[in-house]
């Protein structure tokens, strides 16, 4: 009895080593592969969102409020973050602010 408890021991161990190289995949390619991709989407999307649309300042106040990003269909992503502009008052979100 003691022996077939440290075979299941041993299994448990195989098999908890197995899942550690799953999630070490898995981290490795959200980390080099989706992380790169979500990092340059962000990067385009701060740029073409930073500016009033009112008096063109990018001088603002957001919330900070993780928005879900679906790889697959970036163009619906929607910053939806408070913003206000501090130097006319101008007062939205995000999504809405602009890069002129
Ligand atoms: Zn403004």
């Amino acid at each position: 009895m003691t022996r077939y408890g440290k075979i299941d021991d041993l299994n448990f161990f195989e098999d908890s080593n197995k899942d550690n190289e799953m999630d070490n995949i898995k981290d490795y390619i959200e980390e080099h592969i989706m992380g790169r991709d979500r990092e340059t989407f962000f990067k385009r999307y701060n740029a073409a969102h930073r500016r009033c649309p009112e008096c063109g300042s990018t001088h603002n106040t957001q919330t900070l409020v993780a928005k879900v990003l679906d790889l697959e269909n970036k163009d619906s992503y929607r910053d939806t973050n408070n913003a206000i502009c501090v130097d006319c008052g101008w007062n939205g979100i995000v999504h809405d602010l602009t890069n002129e």
